[in-house]
């Protein structure tokens, strides 16, 4: 007979993945490559270490070696919030009136309140021994800001965050937080770079994106000396760091034999989904599991559900690299939907190839059903997740409900990403009825696809 499942599951110190796992080298069709957006030709290591530090390019283009070994510096760092727990959500069973076995992962125990620190402090490290001596970034709903001023105080680099314009006017707060670690935070679109004047001077309205706020950040570290920029989300190292979600949640489960029969997650650009992912996809492509894998992602930002698979820019201002992803074209510009770091056009090469195979399903949500999810979630569970968080309760909670009409003790795995303080203005107006969802038409989704640029 297996072991009672506790509450929650927590690993030792030394049960920390000592490698990142490199889902690429298992996968049959790879990501495509990044390309040049002038010439079309796939970019190499020489072209992007310019803009990237240069050992996070390496790790970029490596499609090959398996496993990745953590640096001893980061390992150390990762000891301070991880290993993360596992829990298994019986007062969330018991409130559905499920049969089903529903776990998650928790990433949320540090403050940027996200899993994102786990990618962060690769960065910062990688950036630190290469002798930089500052990063710029972006951030959405201020998380990944916040991970990474986190990160570069420890290591000791000096950072600028181009913060959308909506989230910095939501969250004021967010931006102290920022400061306390000695982040620099500017509101984006910004006069501080030419490529944030010329978006200012055509929509002096625009609330910003994502997309915008990483040309800002992407041009100020290309005109600065000794300064690179990193990027929170989309790339394939940034899912390879996250990988050590899904190794520890794996490990955690074979403490008592369990298996997912269902792998749940948000995804905005698919770091902590495709991370979460990783080693039960490697049971996939390698025959020896079958598990389902679930997206979650905004009805109001749907680039899997209603995207199209193509080259694209990562940026607004159309001066990254082109990655091939499941894209709404990068003149998509979301409403301000509240979970603010789902609000990217595009999404991680890695999940957009992985979904195009058949080996991943997708559905999205409205935001007031989200908000449901998360306030019954969290009178139970008693975490207050974050808006995109949410997205994955709110999948999870569907599967959990389909169980109890087909009597089925399904397993669920989710990932939980992070915490909600942050997003009270949301939960307020959600509470008082204001919150409205937005859903593009086909209209405006065309608009979009029409800004793809054409690539043959
Ligand atoms: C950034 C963020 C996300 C979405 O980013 P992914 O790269 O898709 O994982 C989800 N949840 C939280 C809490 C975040 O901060």
């Amino acid at each position: 007979m297996s072991k009672k499942v506790p509450y929650r599951i927590y690993l030792s110190e030394d049960q920390i993945p000592k490698s990142w796992y490199n889902l690429r080298a298992d996968m049959k069709n790879k990501p495509a490559p990044l390309l040049n957006p002038a010439t079309h030709k796939p970019l190499v290591y020489e072209e992007l270490i310019p803009i990237f530090p240069s050992a996070c390019v390496s790790q970029e283009l490596d499609n090959d070696t398996r496993y990745i070994e953590i640096p001893d510096e980061v390992r150390e760092m990762y000891k301070v919030f991880r290993p993360s727990p596992l829990i298994r959500a019986y007062n969330l069973e018991k409130e559905l009136g499920t049969p089903a076995k529903i776990y998650y992962k928790f990433e949320g125990n540090n403050t940027s309140g996200s899993h994102k620190l786990n990618s962060s402090l690769a960065q910062a490290y990688y950036a630190k021994e290469q002798g930089l001596t500052s990063l710029t970034t972006e951030t959405g709903a201020g998380q990944w800001g916040t991970a990474m001023a986190e990160a570069c105080s420890y290591f000791g680099l000096d950072l600028t965050v181009y913060m959308v314009k909506c989230s910095y006017d939501q969250k004021p707060f967010r931006k102290s937080v920022m400061g306390v670690f000695g982040g620099k935070v500017i509101s984006s679109p910004s006069s501080t770079t030419e490529v944030g004047r010329k978006i200012l001077a055509e929509t002096p309205e625009t609330t910003g994106s994502l997309g915008c706020a990483i040309s800002e950040a992407v041009e100020k570290a290309v005109t600065t000396e000794n300064c690179r920029y990193v990027l929170g989300s989309v790339l394939n190292q940034v899912v390879l760091h996250q990988s050590i979600i899904g190794l520890e949640s794996k490990t955690a489960l074979e403490m008592y034999d369990e298996y997912p029969d269902i792998v749940i997650g948000c995804a905005g650009g698919g770091s902590n989904l495709g991370g979460l992912i990783a080693p039960f996809v490697q049971d996939k492509l390698t025959g020896k599991a079958n598990p389902e894998i679930l997206a979650v992602e905004p009805a109001s930002c749907p680039s899997l559900t209603r995207g199209r698979f193509a080259y694209d820019f990562c940026d607004t201002g159309k001066i990254t690299p082109l990655a091939k992803m499941y894209t709404l074209g990068s003149g998509f510009i979301p409403s301000s939907n509240h979970a603010g770091g789902l609000r990217f056009h595009g999404m991680s090469p890695i999940l957009s190839q992985l979904y195009y195979d058949g080996y991943m399903k997708a559905i999205s949500a409205e935001q007031t059903k989200v908000f449901e999810a998360a306030t019954l979630f969290s009178r139970v569970e008693t975490i207050l997740p974050a808006p995109e968080s949410a997205h994955a309760i709110y999948g999870a909670i569907e599967e959990a409900k389909k169980c109890i009409e087909t009597g089925e003790e399904k397993k669920i795995l989710f990932g939980l990403t992070g915490t909600g303080y942050f997003d009270l203005t949301a939960y307020q107006s959600y509470m008082d009825g204001t919150m409205t969802d937005y859903i593009p038409s086909d209209e405006d989704l065309e608009k979009g696809f029409d800004s793809l640029p054409k690539v043959d």
